[in-house]
């Protein structure tokens, strides 16, 4: 009686060992299979601006460096797709380190205004050539937040260089927050009066290489990366990315983040609003 009692335990104990392994063996199927899919799209996102590069640099050397003008436009063509070249390197670096979870957060408290301005200073130039005016609107009682601030300047700049892209002459965008009842989290949004998005495309917008007009996107120097990578970086915060759309009238992407605590706040740790 004993024994089949023991070889019952044993055949249980091994018949759980082979889910578990089932398990692994489906895991890793998953992520093969996902590293593959993510070389194919790689490859393919790589291609056409390198095509593009060897064939405008081949008819010039047949012939068409002979040709001021033809010259002076292919060589420009060079260049742009080099930047891309460029852009998709940058972007691939990012989130390939996002994606296999080597971000570290460095959090501190920090307050919103003063990262909000430097953002759209950067961008100033960028949205005065698409003429779209870029602005930021915090209440000044908002709380400081308790965030990574370098990872949040980046999702910050990756809305709003967006929010300007996929705008029309004459625009607006506008940076803003407000504290939540409670004022223990922060809800911050990038409001823009631009094209819109529609609702179909809401769902797979933080797919990466995902675009609703590729040739808008490739034309402004989209990578199609950006809102993968503000996707993974909310996501280490513990939180993610909200969109609201309305094609033809314009996008509001936001996010919440946790307030700092108050103690923080009274000692001053940036917490004074520009
Ligand atoms: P891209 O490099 O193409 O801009 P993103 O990942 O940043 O890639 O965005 C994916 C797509 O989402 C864009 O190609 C665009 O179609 C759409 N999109 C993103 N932000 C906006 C916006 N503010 N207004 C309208 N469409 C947007």
């Amino acid at each position: 009686r004993d024994e089949r009692d023991e070889l019952d335990a044993l055949i249980r104990q091994v018949y759980r060992a082979g889910r578990a392994l089932q398990a692994e063996i489906e895991r890793l199927e998953k992520l093969e299979s996902y590293r593959r899919e993510f070389l194919g799209d790689v490859s393919h996102e790589l291609r056409t601006p390198m095509f593009a590069i060897s064939g405008f640099a081949e008819t010039l050397l047949d012939g068409a460096l002979d040709d001021d003008r033809v010259r002076q436009r292919f060589v420009e063509k060079i260049l742009s797709n080099a930047n891309r070249l460029e852009a998709l390197t940058r972007d691939l670096a990012q989130i390939s380190k996002l994606e296999t979870g080597r971000l570290v957060l460095e959090t501190e408290s920090f307050a919103l205004q003063p990262l909000a301005m430097e953002t759209i200073d950067a961008l100033e130039v960028v949205a005065s050539d698409a003429d779209v005016n870029l602005s930021v609107r915090l209440p000044s009682a908002i709380p400081a937040v308790s965030a990574d601030r370098e990872r949040i300047r980046q999702v910050l700049t990756n809305l709003v260089e967006n929010a300007v892209k996929y705008n029309e002459s004459g625009g607006h965008v506008e940076i803003v927050a407000r504290a939540l009842p409670g004022g223990a989290r922060v809800r911050v949004g990038v409001v823009d009066d631009g094209i819109g998005i529609p609702p179909e495309a809401l769902p797979r917008l933080t797919e990466r290489f995902f675009r609703v007009d590729k040739s808008r996107s490739r034309s402004q120097g989209g990578t199609g990366l950006g809102l993968a990578i503000v996707k993974h970086i909310l996501e280490a915060h513990g939180t993610y990315l909200s969109v609201d759309s309305k094609p033809g009238y314009g996008s509001t992407f936001s996010f919440e983040l946790d307030a700092a605590p108050e103690a923080e706040l009274a000692s001053g740790a940036g917490a004074v609003a520009r």
